[in-house]
């Protein structure tokens, strides 16, 4: 008996130990300090552990902040600090769908309103699968998204995949990289059968194609990247083109790329690109290799143009 709660107590001071050291132990061997009544004295007892896989570890408890799971999105109130560490234990996602990934529309500006997320060519009934190990927090319809289920990632990042037309889990369902989750469709606001996924960060959307490479064998871009505002400014790329997505890998280069970070200028009534680029600490040279244009470009009312800062 005595045994037994010695047994118990060094287990259950070895799963609450502080550190990541505890997640390597395999078994656990003790020794007795006294001898059974009966039998032989036992020499060893080892106790098992179930080791986490690699793609499994579990840092912290994703269901403990904003787990709500009626609400599309429950960060409305939370705060985002930029630059952003994400970080990945795999360099492989899953492939959201079972067929070679066609994009026909990007993360970016479309048809004058943001497009949040990255639209992946499916036909209704084809398999959705999750990218990455989870746990589901929302599995219902949604006005625009449709029929959507959206994961929580172990990272704090959040995949949400819509217009589903069967859902195949349900909230607070455990799910692995590669599980289903239901068939693609076409339901909510959506032109066509497709996938709309969009990966995002305790509420806002980062470009999808910033991590995960979609053209090429399900790799993850870098294990450890650095995420910035303009990664999440929709405003900033273009649904229809590629945008330059050279990951950040270290906090000194995220921070460094925040020095050129861009922003938005309207052009109005009576602006001069002398007058813009005084206004706004920038070189004509630099507005004009930006936006592609010439010094001697007209300015048209309400154009907006790119200022690198
Ligand atoms: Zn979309």
């Amino acid at each position: 008996m005595r045994l037994i709660i010695t047994s118990l107590l060094v287990l259950f001071l070895s799963t609450h130990a502080n550190g990541q050291e505890e997640s390597l132990i395999q078994e656990l061997k003790l020794t007795p300090t006294t001898s059974l009544r009966k039998g032989e004295p036992l020499k060893e007892l080892i106790i098992p552990i179930a080791m986490p896989t690699s793609d499994s570890i579990i840092p912290i408890d994703i269901k403990n902040d904003h787990w709500i799971t009626d609400v599309f999105n429950p960060y409305k109130d939370a705060l985002v600090k930029f630059p952003l560490q994400i970080t990945f234990d795999d360099s492989l996602y899953a492939s959201p769908i079972a067929k070679d990934k066609v994009v026909t529309s990007r993360f970016g500006w479309r048809r004058g309103r943001p497009h949040l997320g990255i639209d992946i060519d499916l036909v209704t009934g084809d398999d959705v699968m999750a990218v990455l190990d989870g746990v589901v927090r929302f599995a219902s319809y949604n006005t625009g998204h449709g029929k959507t289920v959206i994961v929580r990632h172990f990272n704090g990042l959040e995949t949400a995949y819509a217009h589903l037309s069967k859902y195949a889990v349900k909230e607070n369902d455990t799910v692995k990289r590669g599980q289903l989750l239901g068939k693609g469709g076409a339901t909510g606001n959506a032109r066509g059968s497709h996938l709309h996924l969009v990966v995002s960060y305790k509420g806002v959307a980062i470009h999808p194609e910033y991590l995960f490479d979609f053209y090429s064998n399900n790799t993850i871009k870098s294990q450890e990247i650095w995420v910035t505002r303009e990664q999440t400014n929709a405003f900033l790329h273009s649904s229809k083109k590629a945008s330059k997505l050279e990951p950040l890998l270290t906090e000194s280069d995220a921070i460094a790329s925040l020095k050129k970070e861009k922003k938005i200028y309207i052009v109005k009534r009576g602006d001069t690109l002398s007058h813009i680029s005084r206004k706004n600490n920038v070189t004509i040279r630099s507005i004009c290799i930006t936006n592609k244009i010439k010094t001697t470009s007209l300015l048209k009312i309400g154009q907006k143009l790119i200022l690198e800062l």
